[in-house]
């Protein structure tokens, strides 16, 4: 045994001077020796004694009982009273220090030595104990959410943990000293705690844990399962330790679990969506299923339904196995579409989702699924696509261009012929910003702002419907029409609808147009007209009708036109040409009809249907009036006998006069010629008789110059009046020859002709051009003595200041054959162009030689051909002489004929 470190506590230095004597020879050492408690105290703190002998009577502060308290409960050093006389009260408090052993004064050696060695060995127990019970303290002092009380047979609180602070809210400085009952048991449960720590005490531990109502310092009640435990100090003393779990969470976790099982159930129960769990596998079976769940599948009994296997549920094998397979590699699976069989057999289409439930060992206990009945929604969802496909298809066949627009600046929805019809270009359409679409367009427009300003008005009024008629630059017109888009009468867009109708707005100006043309040509017309149905009934009369016959518009409207200016015999007729018409006919003729006030007018009619493309829709009629016609062509007819045998006279009076005109001429001639001889005679016998010398002169003039100078005249006027004989008879002639019209090879004939030509040609150094020359219809020789006039004339104008070019051409031209001779020669006036086809007309009667007959018989011949002739001349640069005949017929190997079909 080590020797003990001993601390004397003793304000007798005699007797703390002996305690040290005889410690040491008991082989104790001996720290040091201290008088008061205070030093007592700070001593045994500082040098950590074995064992502290503590005399009860202390002088100063405190005595040696508070010292050895402190000593031994908070330095676990235990102390030994040396006592003397001491008093009863302090040895009771000495007492409850529970010193290890008291030692009596005067010391008796051995006593002292039994007393340190049995207070050390105690100490060395007790420290052992109390080393295990301050774990257990320890422990219990950080158990979470346990609360441990600690009190004594009293209740005085002797421990409290963490948890408890928690628990009740009173912290360990707080409880210390207090009673356990009066501190956390409700007021009315006190009584009974009291009493049970009675029982407590007895039976030293509880093996149920007993629910108990506490306390806590903010006065909230909490319920909490409460056990205890007793130990029994080595002092004696009993401790009982109360242990309580606040049942206040479980409760509320409890209360709230039910509360969720019964939300849960009242779900499952009312909910119209299916809710099963099923156990999967060879033995699979539903264990539980909600009434939806029946009811879907057509099960009144539950127990009949639980019994069913999944797989009885499927229609399609390929379905149950796809799902399976989902539902094993992902552990679930989600709005799975399953065609399901009901218990009648019939098929639903049903949305599945389910979910695995697996055990601690990874097996799959069950699955949770859920199911809808899902056809209802697919059908419409069909519905919904054929009425979307429906109406994407009708937007794309109308004509119109569509647009709807939600008025926030989308475009929600528009067909082709809308793109087309403002021509937007794809990045604009698939940004569908209306705002950039408008911006685009409104340049097409010739008024943007107007449009503009009506889109926005219309934006602004949501419920308004609009009409407008859009003109674009590029003539076109679009009318737009504009209505609010609406759900359930809440206004959601706006659809918007474009139709070009540039066609119709032009045939209709157009239609309008014809209209005026024809009421102004109907009422104008110097004709009576009357439009009639088809049975006759007049519809109208125009303006002349009225004048002519006498009778109104409204007079004759419904009537048939017969009734009306048609009596006696021609009425018939007159019914007759309606029921023509009526047929598709028409018909011409002249009859007499009446005037209201019954007078007789001599018409003449056509009658002819009306058509509108296939179909006749009426009849119509036009009456001329031809009394003044009739009157006309009386006098007219009277006038042209009597030009007739004024003409034929005159060609008498011309042919007579040409003809007898001859003889008597033939004889001036003859007595002339015979003048002319007895000249000469005269003239010799003169010359052998004596004439007086004063007559001499004047016989010679006259014999030699005067006489056959007038001789002369007489010789030249008898020739002039000659050819003018010759003229006169073939223009006389002209009118009665037979002439004989052929086709004619005019490129032959013009050659001919220009051969005769050949000799003035070359000799004068004149260019003639021949172009190529169409087939005509004339005589011959008429047509041949044409051109030879003319182009004698071109020979004869030519203007000797430049060498002459004379050309000749020819062409067909609307429906005739023209010819040209065109010369650069001196031209002819203006005032002369038309005289000089007359007879005998010349311009210059001196320098050039001719008889002002040539062109008068050209175009003689040409009247008789079917021909005609005509100048244009620029006086001093060329005329050109233009003649027009019938042209030949068609033959076989016309281009014209060939082109024509043939059968
Ligand atoms: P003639 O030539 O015998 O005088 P025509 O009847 O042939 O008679 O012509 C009448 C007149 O027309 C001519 O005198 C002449 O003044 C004018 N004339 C005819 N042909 C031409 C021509 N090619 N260029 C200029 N003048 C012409």
């Amino acid at each position: 045994m080590t020797s003990a470190n001993i601390l004397i506590v003793e304000n007798e230095s005699v007797v703390a001077r002996n305690l040290e004597a005889r410690l040491k020879r008991l082989d104790y050492s001996v720290q040091t020796i201290v008088s008061t408690a205070e030093e007592a105290i700070t001593k045994t703190k500082e040098f950590r004694p074995d064992l502290v002998l503590m005399d009860i009577k202390l002088n100063g502060n405190g005595d040696g009982v508070e010292a050895a308290e402190e000593i031994q409960k908070n330095m676990g050093i235990p102390v030994v009273y040396v006592t003397a006389h001491t008093d009863e009260d302090t040895m009771q408090r000495a007492k409850i220090t529970e010193p290890f052993g008291y030692i009596h004064k005067p010391v008796d050696i051995r006593e002292l030595r039994n007393t340190i060695e049995l207070a050390l060995y105690r100490h060395e127990m007790v420290g052992n104990l109390s080393e295990s019970e301050a774990r257990f303290r320890d422990l219990l002092g950080t158990l979470p959410n346990i609360a441990v009380q600690g009190y004594d047979r009293k209740g005085i609180i002797q421990f409290w943990n963490r948890a408890s602070e928690e628990m009740f809210g009173y912290s360990n400085e707080e409880v210390k000293g207090k009673n356990f009952t009066d501190l956390i048991i409700p007021e009315e449960e006190r009584e009974g705690v009291r009493t049970s720590i009675e029982e407590k005490l007895a039976t030293g531990r509880s093996t149920t844990p007993t629910e108990q109502w506490f306390q806590r310092k903010d006065g909230l009640r909490l319920s909490a399962y409460t056990n205890y435990l007793c130990i029994t100090h080595e002092n004696g003393e009993p401790e009982i330790f109360d242990i309580e779990v606040d049942m206040t969470i479980f409760k509320n976790a409890q209360k709230s679990l039910m509360e969720r099982e019964r939300l849960f159930r009242s779900l499952t129960e009312n909910v119209s969506i299916g809710v099963y769990r099923y156990v999967p596998g060879p033995n699979g079976k539903f264990i539980e299923a909600n009434p939806a769940a029946l009811s879907l599948f057509g099960y009144e009994n539950k127990n009949e339904f639980l019994g069913l296997k999944a797989d009885d549920l499927f229609v399609h094998e390929d379905e149950r196995i796809r799902f399976d397979e989902k539902r094993r590699k992902d552990g679930f699976v989600k709005n799975v579409e399953i065609t399901l069989k009901r218990k009648s057999g019939e098929h639903f289409i049903g949305s599945v989702s389910a979910v695995s439930v697996i055990d601690s060992d990874n097996n799959v206990r069950y699955y949770d699924g859920i199911i809808e009945d899902i056809t209802e929604r697919k059908k419409a969802e069909l519905e919904q696509q054929q009425s979307l496909s429906l109406l994407n298809a009708t937007l794309e066949s109308t004509a119109d261009g569509i647009l709807v627009a939600d008025g926030k600046g989308d475009m929600v929805k528009f067909n082709r012929q809308f793109a087309e019809l403002w021509k937007i270009p794809e990045e604009i359409l698939s940004s569908r910003g209306e705002k950039k679409a408008l911006e685009f367009v409104l340049t097409q427009l010739k008024d943007p702002d107007g449009f503009l300003k009506k889109v926005m008005e219309l934006y602004d009024t949501p419920e308004k419907e609009s009409f407008d008629v859009l003109e674009f630059r590029d003539g076109r017109i679009i009318e737009r029409y504009s209505k609010p888009q609406t759900i359930e009468d809440r206004i959601v867009g706006r659809v918007w609808s474009f139709r070009d109708v540039t066609d119709r707005m032009t045939s209709k100006k157009e239609l309008e147009l014809e209209k005026v043309y024809f009421e102004a040509l109907f009422h104008n017309a110097p004709e009576a007209v009357v439009l009639a149905e088809n049975d006759g009934r007049i519809r109208r009369i125009n303006e002349e009708f009225t004048r002519i016959f006498g009778w109104s518009n409204q007079e004759v409207k419904g009537k048939f036109v017969e009734d009306i200016i048609a009596r006696g015999d021609h009425r018939s007729s007159a019914r007759e040409i309606t029921l023509k018409a009526a047929k598709g006919e028409i018909e011409s003729i002249e009859a007499v009809r009446f005037h209201k006030d019954g007078t007789e007018i001599p018409v003449s009619i056509i009658g002819s249907p009306i058509f509108i493309g296939e179909g006749q829709v009426g009849v119509y009629a036009i009456y001329r009036d031809i009394r003044e016609w009739n009157r006309a062509s009386k006098e007219r007819e009277s006038l042209n006998a009597e030009l007739r045998s004024k003409n034929d006279e005159l060609q008498q009076v011309v042919y007579v006069t040409s003809h007898d005109l001859r003889s008597p001429l033939v004889n001036i001639k003859g007595f002339g010629q015979e003048l002319e001889k007895s000249m000469g005679t005269l003239v010799g016998l003169l010359g052998e008789a004596t004439i007086p010398e004063e007559n001499k002169h004047m016989i010679n003039i006259l014999m030699r110059d005067e006489i056959p100078e007038a001789l002369g005249y007489i010789n030249s006027s008898i020739e002039k009046i000659e050819s003018l004989l010759n003229g006169l008879l073939r223009i006389s002639r002209l009118g009665t020859e037979v002439i004989d019209i052929q086709e004619l090879d005019m490129n032959s004939l013009v050659t001919k002709v220009a051969e005769n030509f050949e000799y003035r040609l070359t000799n004068k150094e004149i260019r003639l051009d021949i172009g190529e020359l169409p087939m005509c219809m004339g005589d011959q020789n008429k047509v041949d003595q044409v051109f030879s006039n003319l182009l004698d004339n071109a020979v004869k104008y030519l203007d000797p200041i430049r060498p002459g070019e004379i050309r000749i051409t020819g062409k067909q031209d609307d429906g005739r054959v023209l010819f040209s001779v065109s010369d650069n020669g001196i031209g002819i006036p203006t005032e002369h162009q038309e005289k000089i086809f007359q007879l005998f007309h010349r311009i210059d009667k001196i320098s050039i030689e001719g008889e002002g007959l040539g062109l008068t018989v050209v175009r003689k011949i040409l009247e008789r051909n079917g021909g005609k002739i005509w100048v244009e001349s620029e006086p001093g640069a060329g005329s050109t002489f233009f003649v027009s005949l019938p042209p030949s017929p068609p033959t076989a190997s016309s281009p014209l004929l060939s082109s024509l079909p043939m059968e």
